[in-house]
């Protein structure tokens, strides 16, 4: 078997661009899957030696993720600057997994229930794609163009997710079959922006990629009474879930159906809405820009 290890990022391009049909490997916790049950066993581009990769910065008011930080490192270090992924994050794999389980493996894979993927969708973020040719960043909500398909080319890496600095809470909600170790049958992020009076949602499982929920988003932020903080409308929220509902297209599998898929949607992104407004209600309206700092 083919493993190549390369120990910069200028290695990893070039490697990537000589062998183009390597599989970037990250935390492996998708890749291996398939090796290990036997029914893959291609080249291997190992990113684990790659410092460049598992570094986050925090400029001009943009997060810089790098691909390879962990979802253990995503909950430990920055659940203030992204309570939203933090949160998604807390709920993939196990222990274990999250040891392993990187940021850009899990924008790169491309599964429509990816966890992280929503609330970074939800709060504007962009994705890098790096190769010895060129540095192009593109809206992370353009990324994936269907399931485990994506835009990357074949001499391209995912080098770093850019996400704005948040000015408001995020939340994010998950069902699946139990509490714990389970892919989701449905997610939904919520991000709100008190300093524009927006509101960002995006959803997974609920359609061949995640994606924007803007008719709800655009509900959310007109009918918030933003200035009077006053507690949110349990007829708004209960809309807010419809239209939720209504931006997915969803698909009957072994593990939900479309019907089921939808109510449970609308249900987890009204509460996920309900739990950002309270915590914007919370804080006071002298208060520093909600987070610029880890
Ligand atoms: C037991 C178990 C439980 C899981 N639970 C969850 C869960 O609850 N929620 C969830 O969302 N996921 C879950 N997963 C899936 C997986 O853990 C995540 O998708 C994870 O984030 C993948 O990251 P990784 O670093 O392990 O990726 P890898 O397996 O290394 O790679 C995944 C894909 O991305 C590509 N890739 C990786 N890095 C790059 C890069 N920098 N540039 C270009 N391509 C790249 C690889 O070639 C591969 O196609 C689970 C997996 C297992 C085995």
């Amino acid at each position: 078997m083919t493993f190549l290890a390369p120990r910069s990022l200028s290695e990893a391009l070039e490697l990537r661009a000589a062998h183009p049909a390597a599989v970037p490997l990250a935390g492996g916790t998708d890749v291996m899957v398939g090796v290990n049950a036997g029914t893959r066993r291609p080249a291997l581009l190992d990113l684990t030696r790659v410092p460049e990769l598992r570094e986050w910065t925090v400029r001009d008011g943009i997060v810089r993720l790098g691909a390879g930080v962990t979802y253990s490192r995503v909950v430990r270090e920055l659940s203030r600057l992204l309570p939203g992924l933090s949160a998604a994050g807390a709920t993939v794999g196990s222990a274990q997994i999250r040891n392993r389980a990187t940021v850009g493996g899990n924008v790169a894979t491309a599964s429509p229930a990816g966890d992280g993927v929503p609330p970074l969708i939800a709060a504007g973020a962009e994705v890098e794609l790096s190769s010895v040719r060129e540095v192009r960043r593109i809206p992370l909500a353009r990324f994936a163009t269907g399931p485990k398909r994506t835009v990357l080319a074949a001499d391209e890496l995912v080098t770093a997710v850019l996400v704005p600095v948040r000015t408001g809470p995020q939340a994010f909600a998950k069902i699946g079959g139990r509490n714990a170790m389970v892919i989701a049958v449905a997610n939904v992020a919520v991000d709100l922006r008190p300093d524009r009076r927006e509101v960002g949602a995006a959803i997974g499982a609920a359609a061949a990629t995640v994606r924007h929920a803007p008719a709800a988003a655009h509900l959310a932020a007109t009918e918030l009474n933003w200035a009077a903080r006053h507690p949110a409308d349990t007829a708004l929220l209960r809309e807010f879930g419809a239209l939720i509902a209504a931006a997915a297209a969803p698909i009957d599998d072994v593990r939900g159906t479309a019907a089921y898929r939808r109510h449970a949607l609308a249900v987890i992104a009204a509460r996920a809405l309900g739990w950002a407004w309270d915590e914007y209600r919370a804080t006071t309206r002298n208060e520093e820009p909600f987070c610029t700092s880890p």
